[in-house]
């Protein structure tokens, strides 16, 4: 027998699946000292501990796990900024903005006994905009006595104010019921999932070529249609027939437009990369194989893997290879694209049309690995084969033990190993390598989180 325990597998993995499911997120924004972190630590249920006394205290950005009538949601305090730094509003602003664009719900708490203050205005002017439901919490209510106070914050253009006491718990129970109605049926997340064409971005450097492969792969149809992203005037994606199948090509509307050489541009031109893998499920990362590969083309394929999308690496510009430059850049590759050994590469021209045709069958492939799932009962029984072979490195004359392993995600895959010590990188990239070339997974990033119990 070996050192593999077979725990109650069904309840562990459903335990697992519902601790790794993404939640939807409410974020609590507001001034300093109104009461935020007090009401965080009442919808937590604990007293203890984050609220600080002094005004203004910086702190760090913290999450919380918050279940109310049997919802889960992650309870995220925006707490930090610096006092005095680019001045409290501008600050507040931002959080607020970033709040929006992270959070299915926005608390916006005041404090009802200073009433609206013109930061309080200027925070209320951003969230009205917002698509997500806001919430007005009125805090600091201690007593009826102030409910004149809160009706005069109706002026902010939120709705009716929640009148709560964080502090001595009032009405914290009704805030609680309007959030949790508040909250979407399906965590934002699953809104991935929805049917259609497939997202792909195509990023890469400045001149690799990004703008021509683009017109390469639409030259031909005719029937390229230029959607729509809201309005007919700024046509932002292009869908686009490869291979016989319909591909939604993130934000072309950026990679058509030149470049202008107005400073920022850089900035911009990052951001926008940034953007496109975000809303993409596959990246392809352009490359120039005419040159060496450069410090910003590896951040780009880094922060394709760090995002969890799939990836195709295509090195364009490959009429302008020869023998010897191939030599260099198979050394460049080996040094250079360590992060990514599971990624497939496709040496096309887009100036010739030199294997174009590789790239639909390439995207297919990394997305079939993004998707795909190894049942429990397959993964344990191969695990534990593995691990009575090469058992973990003792560590302070101790042995792991990795008690079950579950794969609790996809998109991208995500393994959760349960074990009874730390287990080191090396070891993790170990079992990374193994599982692939048991599972496959090529051209995805794979997650493993390691959970130590006592
Ligand atoms: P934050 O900076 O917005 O996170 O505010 P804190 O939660 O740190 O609270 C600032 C101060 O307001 C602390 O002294 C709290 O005890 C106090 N406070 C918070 N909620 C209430 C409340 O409902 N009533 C009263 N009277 N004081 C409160
Ligand atoms: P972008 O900035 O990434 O959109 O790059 P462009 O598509 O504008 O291309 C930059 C330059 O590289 C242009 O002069 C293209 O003609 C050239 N180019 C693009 N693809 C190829 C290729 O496969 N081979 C060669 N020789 N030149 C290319």
């Amino acid at each position: 027998e070996s050192e593999f325990l077979r725990l109650d597998a069904a309840a562990e993995e459903a335990a697992v699946e519902q601790s790794e499911a993404p939640q939807p997120v409410v974020a609590v924004v507001g001034r300093p000292n109104v009461g935020k972190s007090t009401l965080v630590n009442r919808i937590l249920g604990r007293r203890e501990a984050v609220v600080q006394d002094t005004p203004g205290v910086t702190r760090d950005r913290i999450s919380y796990d918050a279940t109310w009538r049997g919802r889960r949601f992650t309870l995220v305090d925006t707490g930090g900024w610096e006092p005095g730094a680019s001045g409290l509003q501008a600050s507040i602003t931002a959080q607020a903005e970033r709040a929006m664009s992270e959070a299915d719900v926005v608390l916006l708490v005041v404090d009802a006994v200073v009433g609206p203050t013109a930061t309080d205005e200027a925070v209320a002017k951003v969230l009205r905009r917002s698509k997500r439901p806001v919430l007005l919490v009125a805090n600091k209510v201690d007593s009826e006595s102030l409910l004149p106070e809160v009706a005069s914050l109706w002026s902010l253009g939120l709705g009716e104010p929640y009148a709560v006491s964080a502090l001595h718990g009032r009405s914290s129970g009704d805030l609680l019921d309007a959030v949790v109605d508040a909250l979407p049926e399906a965590p934002r997340e699953t809104g991935l999932v929805e049917a259609g064409p497939r997202r792909v971005a195509l990023v890469g450097k400045p001149n690799v070529g990004k703008s021509s492969l683009l017109n390469k792969l639409t030259g031909e149809q005719r029937a390229v249609v230029d959607s729509v992203a809201g309005t007919t005037v700024d046509p932002v994606d292009s869908l686009v027939e490869l291979d016989g199948q319909l591909w939604r090509f993130i934000d072309t509307a950026g990679l058509r437009k030149r470049v202008q050489t107005a400073s920022g541009t850089e900035y911009y031109a990052s951001l926008r990369t940034k953007n496109a893998i975000d809303a993409a499920e596959v990246v392809i990362v352009l490359l120039d194989a005419s040159e060496p590969l450069s410090e910003q083309d590896l951040r780009i394929v880094t922060s394709v893997a760090d995002a969890g999308r799939a990836l195709v690496l295509a090195f364009n510009k490959w009429d302008l290879v020869d023998e010897e430059r191939r030599h260099q850049l198979d050394r460049e590759i080996d040094r250079g694209l360590v992060r990514v050994p599971w990624a497939e590469r496709v040496n096309v021209s887009a100036l010739t049309g030199r294997a174009v045709h590789k790239l639909a069958p390439a995207l297919r492939t990394a997305l079939t690995s993004w998707d795909q799932r190894v049942p429990t009962g397959q993964l344990n029984s191969w695990l534990s084969d593995l691990i009575a072979a090469t058992p973990p490195p003792v560590r302070g004359g101790k042995q792991p033990k990795v008690l079950f392993a579950t794969q609790a995600g996809v998109r991208p895959p995500t393994l959760v190993l349960f074990t009874t010590g730390f287990l080191e990188a090396g070891y993790r990239r170990f079992l990374e390598r193994k599982f692939r070339e048991q599972f496959g997974f090529t051209g995805t990033p794979i997650r493993i989180n390691v959970r130590v119990r006592e």
